[in-house]
């Protein structure tokens, strides 16, 4: 995908959306969103590929509200997405890009969600519309939600819903959908249920896929760092401290507020830094370059726009705390470090969400990215420590220390105390404004918390769980009295463990309660989870049966067999939704 679509106003979008991204500080389009926003805005179907990370949402998003007819209050797009956590981020993301457009209502509607306030809302209207599939055919059997005005149906992330088992679903609403609609899908693979879908619901769609062109980078050391988005600043100030060879080092984010925002906290942090974005005038920009290569800033925090070209020697490191939204723009940033000859260090920041990001550049790059473990807090203590070490022997050995030398003399004697604790006490006053230890964290260490960290959702199998091992039944406490689907609860469980629908068997309900198939090894922190999650507003209370109720609730004929991997989400569910009948379960 190439492009030169340097800003938004090109694209052709709607005046207050290109207020909103000045606000939220987009310095420019994404290449995804340079590539899709126009046909979108001309009305025309979609299937993008590209991940998290690329920009996808605002590439749908913007050209939806653009289009927006904000006097009617009835759904104009609805956007289906893979699990609760992405529709919620969908939603925000449609708030933030629309706080310029007076009224306008976006809804999120998921399962497990409260139904009667879920109803209220949809009855005072809304213009946008994102939800799960399973909660969203659920609205239109029950008339609650009504598409006849929608213009838009967007598929996010359909890759994770045709592995999570929505597909029948995602067919059957499009199918409830009025014909002359705009169908967008967006998918990080293109796998063949994802193109028949494409092939049977979309008007020749406009094609878009992210470019992922080989290149080879030389001289450059590439390392990652798995890191959560609210751990980042951190992470970014343990690897500052303790990286070996940092002499200068370039930080990339995406956002002009953000090169503010993140300079502001590092220089409280007492780090000469300055912030690098498109605001910056020529003569500006020029002056905290040239601060750059004279060692009066060691650090710049910048966009991709405002770091284009820069060629500074000094810079050791490249440090990507936002992933770039493409290869090229990756090859970009790190051609900052290793020049004039000199060898440099990337170092990128992958949330859990974007790991797929790395695998691209990897491919992109054709070289291995090893992981990089944070910095324990006792590393960046030693680290301290030795460099407090250093400027003492420093001042000892450069520094004419007479007058200071008789002040400690007076001191000791005084009496009150020995040298030893004289020292002491002054090297705690010298280490206030930077303490020699971290503070005591509140909850576990980012570093350890690296380990441990929960994957997206429904992405990978939660990783103490052998997808191929076996599966015991478990009880669940909601049945068919409380309008429990067995996709109800395939999606609360998928959402709430990142477990996989592989993972997850066959699921047969009873009036009032439900088993459930899945992995006998379940670790206790999954089953935990697995007790609170809520299915229609009632806690699953997840357990073993008892070997009574494995008998009581045996089907007739062979013990359920794992089904096949791939169409195995949702066993015990037909294609489409059928009537509900009140029916005992079949006893052995
Ligand atoms: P997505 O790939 O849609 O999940 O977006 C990833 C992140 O990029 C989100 O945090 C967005 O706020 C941010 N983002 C999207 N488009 C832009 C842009 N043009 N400039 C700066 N940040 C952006």
């Amino acid at each position: 995908m190439t492009t030169t679509i340097d800003s938004f106003r090109q694209l052709g979008l709607a005046e207050p959306l290109l207020a909103a991204l000045a606000e939220v500080g987009y310095e420019r389009p994404s290449p995804i969103q340079a590539a899709c926003i126009p046909p979108l805005l001309a009305g025309r179907d979609l299937l993008g590929e590209a991940q998290t990370g690329t920009g996808k949402t605002a590439a749908f998003a913007l050209p939806v509200l653009s289009r927006l007819d904000l006097s009617v209050r009835d759904p104009q797009a609805l956007v289906l997405a893979p699990t609760r956590e992405l529709a919620i981020q969908v939603a925000e993301a449609f708030q933030r890009y629309a706080r310029q457009l007076p009224g306008f209502q976006v809804l999120p509607v998921y399962g497990g969600q409260g139904m009667a306030a879920q109803l209220k809302q949809l009855q005072r209207g809304a213009h946008v519309i994102v939800g799960t599939p399973g909660r969203v055919m659920d609205h239109i059997n029950r008339k609650t939600l009504r598409l006849d005005r929608l213009r838009t149906l967007v598929l996010d992330e359909a890759d994770e819903m045709l592995r999570m088992g929505f597909v029948d679903d995602v067919d059957w609403i499009l199918e409830h959908t009025p014909a002359e609609r705009q169908v967008v899908l967006f998918s990080a693979t293109m796998p063949d249920p994802i193109r028949r879908i494409a092939r049977r619901h979309m008007r020749s769609p406009e094609e878009v896929k992210i470019r992922e062109r080989t290149t080879t980078v030389a001289a450059t050391t590439q390392k990652y760092c798995k890191v959560a988005a609210p751990h980042k600043l951190d992470a970014l100030t343990r690897i500052l401290e303790t990286e070996e060879a940092l002499d200068a080092a370039l930080v990339f984010v995406r956002t002009k507020t953000a090169t503010v925002e993140i300079a502001d906290k590092l220089e409280a942090r007492g780090y000469a830094v300055a912030a690098l974005n498109g605001d910056l005038t020529q003569p500006l920009r020029e002056r905290v370059i040239e601060q750059l290569k004279q060692g009066r800033l060691d650090i710049i925090v910048a966009t991709d726009v405002a770091a284009r070209g820069l060629d500074v020697s000094r810079i050791t490191h490249v440090i990507n705390f936002d992933v770039p939204y493409d290869t090229e723009a990756y090859v970009h940033r790190i051609g900052r470090t290793g020049r004039a000859g000199r060898t440099g260090t990337a170092i990128l920041f992958v949330t859990p969400r974007e790991m797929r990001m790395l695998g691209m550049i990897e491919r992109a790059t054709r070289q291995k990215i090893e992981p990089l473990p944070l910095p324990s807090r006792a590393a960046v203590a030693d680290r301290r420590v030795a460099q407090f070490r250093e400027q003492i022997e420093t001042v000892i050995a450069t520094e004419e220390l007479g007058f200071f030398r008789d002040v400690v003399r007076d001191l000791e004697a005084g009496g009150n105390a020995d040298l030893h604790e004289v020292a002491a006490a002054l090297a705690f006053l010298a280490q206030r404004e930077r303490p020699l230890q971290l503070p005591p964290a509140k909850g576990p260490d980012i570093a350890d918390a690296q380990h441990s960290m929960r994957p997206a959702p429904a992405r990978t199998p939660v990783k103490q769980i052998n997808p191929g091992g076996a599966l015991v039944r478990y009880r669940i406490e909601v049945g068919r009295n409380h309008q429990a689907m067995p996709k109800d609860i395939v999606g609360a469980i998928a959402n709430e463990t990142g477990m996989g629908g592989r993972n997850i068997g066959r699921i047969d309900l009873f009036d009032d309660y439900s088993t459930v198939e899945l992995p006998e090894d379940l670790p206790p922190e999954i089953l935990e989870t697995l007790r609170r999650t809520r299915v229609r507003q009632r806690p699953l209370g997840l357990r073993t049966l008892t070997a009574e109720e494995a008998a009581i609730t045996a089907r007739p004929g062979a013990r359920p067999k794992r089904p096949p991997a791939g169409k195995d989400a949702k066993p015990a569910k037909a294609g489409k939704p059928k009537p509900r009948k009140p029916s005992k379960p079949k006893r052995a």
